[in-house]
């Protein structure tokens, strides 16, 4: 692709981000590298939704403008996710609002319930908060950046990476569908997470595409499941309720279940 190209892209993805809820106003920022000491970033505060590709911000590696655009503060953010990451050619951030509303009311993304995202994105812990814009925003990131495509900011927003542009929106989007399905789960009671076995098949189904997907943390604390394990505690449960009165006894129930059948 030629640099007019990407920049023509990065307006498509600003355009599919703001359509889609994920930005608002001036939020977010998205940036390409071009090659090493050549980046692409969108300009400070204007929307991401109408941007043409001559207001694109070309950059040096410390973020120091080559042209007329001017990138915004938070682009120091992204360069830390080069600096940190060689394979790394495109980086999204956006303030995705259910994945932020899930900051503010401390429940983390990180717990393993959907197998494609797990294969696909990874987990997505959260990082720590610090100001947006300040020289802590680039630190609390490269700390996980490493091991991590997708990350929660601790009450601001998202941050997802990519080998390129489409690769990084895409899972900025799951990172939003993630956060609304865990939202809805909760709603709905209890979220069951993958038990340490499926965990284990699906690192290694990742594995298989040339993913590096780390749930450890989650296999070490999801016990293996355990059919029989299950039904000896439901057969305990069962004695005990009929000892306490509170179920028929178990002759009476035989007899019931085989009229049913009757
Ligand atoms: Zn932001």
């Amino acid at each position: 692709m030629t640099e007019q190209e990407h920049k023509k892209l990065i307006c498509e993805i600003g355009r599919r981000l703001y359509e889609r809820g994920l930005i608002s106003g001036a939020d977010g920022n998205i940036s390409i590298r071009l090659r090493p000491g050549r980046f692409l970033a969108t300009p400070a505060g204007c929307s991401k939704g109408f941007l043409k590709p001559e207001d694109i911000a070309v950059t040096d590696a410390a973020g120091r403008p080559l042209g007329p655009g001017h990138p915004s503060s938070e682009m120091q953010m992204h360069l830390a996710v080069y600096r940190k990451r060689s394979d790394v050619g495109a980086v999204v951030h956006a303030h995705p609002p259910t994945a932020v509303a899930m900051t503010f009311a401390g429940v983390s993304l990180e717990q393993c319930i959907m197998p494609e995202v797990l294969i696909y994105m990874g987990t997505v812990p959260t990082a720590r908060y610090a100001t947006p814009s300040s020289p802590e925003c680039p630190q609390a990131v490269e700390n996980l950046i490493e091991r991590h495509d997708a990350l929660l900011l601790d009450r601001h927003g998202a941050l997802t990476v990519g080998e390129d542009l489409l690769a990084a929106w895409e899972r900025m989007e799951k990172l939003e569908n993630l956060a609304d399905v865990v939202f809805k789960a909760r709603s709905l009671g209890a979220v069951r997470t993958l038990s340490a076995d499926e965990l284990e098949r699906l690192e290694k189904m990742a594995a298989s595409i040339g993913r590096k997907v780390d749930a450890s943390m989650w296999r070490e604390a999801s016990p293996p499941y355990r059919q029989d394990l299950i039904d000896k505690l439901a057969a305990q449960v069962a004695r005990l309720l009929r000892e306490s009165g509170l179920a028929e006894p178990e002759s009476m129930q035989d007899h019931e279940s085989q009229e049913h059948q009757q």
